[in-house]
């Protein structure tokens, strides 16, 4: 968020959009029970209810993370489908062109050095669990 624009009206509509967000999310932790956490929540059952409550704003749709479109990710909803000057710049946009464009980091060799990285960026109980179903002759 940009702290310097939008004023308070601006970040109230990107505070709300936020929230209409995690609300899905909640929606799945306490109705539905299907979190999609190999999707890390946003696979088809989040972009099904986000299409479905975007569909009411008359917001473009948004896919999974799977699916090889031009629509935007269903993550980024409904920030990223909203019209760009919707809640007056105080949200600063990371893929509006709809593109799964990688934000990547740099990890070192060295496993002793690649270590804090990955913590840094990633859950380590999930990296950890994530980790244990690898068997060593896998490839990705
Ligand atoms: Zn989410």
């Amino acid at each position: 968020m940009n702290t310097e624009a939008g004023g308070a009206e601006g970040r109230f509509l990107y505070t709300a959009d936020v929230l209409l967000h995690e609300m899905i999310h909640q929606w799945q932790q306490e109705v539905t029970g299907q979190t999609e956490e190999s999707y890390h929540g946003h696979g088809t059952k989040f972009r099904d209810k986000a299409n479905e409550i975007g569909a009411k704003l008359g917001l473009p749709l948004v896919r999974a993370k799977h699916e090889r479109d031009n629509r935007v990710l269903c993550q980024y909803w409904p920030h990223e489908v909203r019209p760009e000057d919707f809640d007056r710049g105080a949200f600063v946009t990371t893929s509006r062109d709809g593109t799964d464009k990688p934000k990547g980091f740099f990890v070192p060799e060295d496993l002793d050095e690649a270590i804090p990285v990955l913590r840094e960026h990633f859950d380590v109980e999930e990296l950890c669990r994530r980790l244990g179903e690898v068997q060593p002759h896998q490839r990705w």
